[in-house]
């Protein structure tokens, strides 16, 4: 993959449409809003996709995995009321543009990759190591989270899962955020998870979206 890392006035301006248009889908979350707006989606593309990075849709990347749909990802985002510093495990780390606008956001980010090939083009190329250096990726089964880390104010699934990790529920803080596209098809349930002050949880849904498959274990290259 061959990727640009210029951020001129041409990308600034398809970035200013796309932030037009997530509006108009309905995303009303200024701080999100500006994190999408201060994040070069084309730096995690290959340079043939730099024209259209900012089209509201998912791209291929590496490894047969996508770049989630910027509308996806302003939408997970919101539902997870980050607030600066909060301590958040990403599941799928992918190209890493989700964890990015996290870490526009002010986030803490703990992001975890299963595909091995993956995992080490991120460590290696990540284009923000110096700018969002609250940023940290690692290599393992998101299925079993990080409890040497956690536990987190605030937990997102980028994959989708036939049904809750009960070990990523166990990671989240009392007063915790978890949002995942949930269910065994080719469509998911966005779904959120608030984990009340003494672990109760309320659950709500917010509708049909499509991920690639959440899977067990690792994979190399
Ligand atoms: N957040 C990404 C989109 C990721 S696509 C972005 O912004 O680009 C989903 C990713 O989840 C893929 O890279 C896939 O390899 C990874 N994945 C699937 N199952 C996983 C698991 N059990 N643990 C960690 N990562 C997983």
């Amino acid at each position: 993959m061959i990727r640009v890392t210029e951020d001129t006035y041409f990308h600034k301006g398809l970035r200013k449409k796309l932030i037009d248009t997530l509006r108009s889908k309905g995303i009303k979350d200024e701080k999100v809003l500006d994190a999408i707006n201060a994040v070069p989606r084309h730096y995690f593309l290959d340079q043939a996709l730099v024209k259209i990075a900012y089209e509201d849709r998912a791209f291929p990347i590496d490894h047969g995995q996508t770049i989630s749909q910027p509308y996806t990802v302003a939408f997970q985002s919101e539902l997870l009321e980050i607030k600066k510093y909060d301590k958040v495990l990403e599941v799928g780390t992918g190209s890493a543009y989700q964890a990015t606008v996290l870490g526009a956001l002010g986030a803490q980010v703990f992001t975890i990759e299963r595909q091995e090939g993956l995992f080490k083009e991120v460590k290696k190329y990540y284009p923000f190591k110096s700018k969002y250096p609250l940023i940290k990726f690692f290599f393992g089964d998101g299925y079993k989270g990080l409890p040497t880390y956690g536990p987190f104010d605030k937990i997102i699934i980028t994959a989708g899962a036939p049904s809750l990790p009960e070990k990523l529920l166990e990671q989240l803080k009392p007063n915790g955020i978890l949002v995942a596209p949930l269910g065994e098809g080719e469509q998911q349930i966005m779904t959120r998870y608030k984990k009340g002050p003494k672990g109760g949880v309320k659950i709500e849904t917010f509708g049909e979206f499509s991920f690639v498959p959440m899977l067990q274990g690792v994979a190399g290259k």
